[in-house]
């Protein structure tokens, strides 16, 4: 394939772009439960204005463009606030969480070199249900990830992470909440188990981070997650999630301004000119940072309250039903939006991943999860218009399944067999050789 002779005319192009799209997910009419976070009509009407207008912006020298650097500083002073930073504390904007974390990892590693002379081989404490961008980033950046296991309730085991914890150890991350079961790990041990080393720890707030406080404003009590806690060094929260932004906008925090600078680049003997930048892009989309901006300033704390009480009140009614459906279990104890179905115990448990078919075979999309096999929900306010629909087919396609006994083919043989193989190299290599089946290839 060669870029074409000749353009082709704009309605064209776009008829030929919407008849590509007739296979996606229903991004707009709810039927996700993972990928896209529905606010309102009006909220993506002014995230897409805001992205429009400072679509040719570049966020890359805050000097060019005032009115980004302002965008910028504003997010970040609202979000360090939401998250109770104390004064001196700093971040950046990014364009994700796998960026947020990323940088929250170079920074432990570059904070360790000048502050930890002595480690040899740094490490990191990171629970097994913490965000594979966390051993993204530690195979990126060469720290060693030393995985945490997690009690019956999913949440990580402060016990075994202090025997883990050795004089390598330079960075313990809990995340707030963990997104396989929507629960909280135990921030405030943790933290404190780093403080007393000496070393950081990270919050991975990506996905409670624009949630979990305005759920404490309504009224829910929860342990402290945020700078509250006195060991937590470093929080990321994203703004693509349930901060409703356009895709491409995340925050990492730092307690203080002079952890951050261990964040930066510079480069000071480029012929083309001086060099620094706070993170790992070069360019910046205005678009990004624009939008997010706008989406805070429009809905105020009423719009995102209003929107959590609506992902709320979804979430109760789904988990109540499920509570309901024969052979289903809610795993943990989920403190927000997210939730994990599992099977119940029985003599013959349930085969979700058949369950998982089911679903999507009427239209629904629903990530699958292993060890153990559960159904993942990230429910967003708009879902509330699809509860009772969501609800009946998922009672109906479970009751089939179980009166059936129907065995797993397709799509849920695979995931069975992948989730059970032993040999996790074998399934690594698997994964690979997925990804070089998919197109950027040349033809
Ligand atoms: C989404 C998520 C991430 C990764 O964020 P991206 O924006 O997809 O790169 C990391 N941690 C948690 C807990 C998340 O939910």
């Amino acid at each position: 394939m060669t870029i074409p002779d000749r353009g082709t005319p704009k309605d064209q192009l776009f008829t030929q772009m919407e008849r590509l799209r007739a296979g996606d997910g229903d991004a707009k009419g709810h039927r996700l439960f993972s990928l896209v976070y529905g606010a309102r009509p009006d909220v993506l009407e002014v995230a897409e204005e805001a992205y429009r207008r400072f679509f040719s912006e570049n966020g890359l020298n805050p000097m060019t463009f005032p009115s980004l650097r302002r965008f910028e500083s504003d997010v970040l002073a609202t979000t360090l606030s939401l998250l109770s930073a104390p004064a001196g504390a700093a971040g950046s904007m990014t364009s994700g969480g796998s960026e947020s974390l990323l940088l929250a990892v170079k920074t432990a590693r570059d904070w360790a070199r000048v502050h930890r002379p002595g480690v040899r081989s740094p490490s990191m404490l990171l629970p097994v249900t913490a965000h594979p961008a966390l051993h993204k980033a530690a195979h990126a950046l060469d720290v060693r990830a030393v995985t945490v296991p997690v009690t019956t309730a999913f949440t990580a085991d402060v016990e075994a992470a202090r025997e883990l914890a050795d004089d390598d150890t330079i960075l313990v991350v809990a995340s707030a909440p963990q997104y396989p079961h929507g629960v909280l790990d135990p921030v405030a041990p943790l933290a404190e188990l780093a403080a007393e080393r000496g070393i950081l720890c990270h919050v991975d707030a990506c996905i409670g981070g624009f949630f979990l406080p305005w759920l404490e404003k309504l009224g829910t009590r929860l342990p402290p997650f945020d700078f509250r806690v006195p060991g937590v060094t470093s929080i990321s929260a994203d703004l693509h999630k349930y901060g409703y932004a356009a895709k491409g906008a995340s925050t990492i925090l730092y307690r203080t301004a002079a952890l951050r600078r261990h964040q930066h680049f510079a480069y000071a003997d480029w012929p083309g000119g001086l060099f620094v930048s706070p993170s790992m892009l070069g360019t910046r989309p205005g678009g990004a940072i624009a939008a997010a901006w706008a989406v805070m300033n429009y809905l105020g704390a009423e719009g995102y309250l209003d929107l959590t009480r609506r992902a709320m009140d979804a979430t109760a009614r789904i988990r109540r039903e499920v509570e309901s459906i024969a052979g289903l279990v809610v795993l943990g104890d989920p403190v927000m939006s997210i939730l994990a179905v599992g099977a119940a115990p029985e003599t013959v448990p349930l085969d979700l991943y058949v369950v998982a078919d089911a679903m999507q075979e009427r239209g629904w999309r629903i990530d699958r999860q292993q060890s153990p096999a559960s159904l993942h929900f990230t429910v967003s306010p708009e879902h509330d218009a699809v509860v009772a629909h969501l609800v009946r087919d998922l009672r109906e396609t479970t009751e089939a399944v179980r009166a059936s006994g129907k065995t797993a083919e397709g799509m849920a043989a695979m995931y069975g067999m992948l989730g059970r193989l032993p040999d996790r190299a074998v399934v690594r290599e698997a994964l690979l050789d997925f990804m070089d089946g998919m197109d950027g290839s040349a033809s």
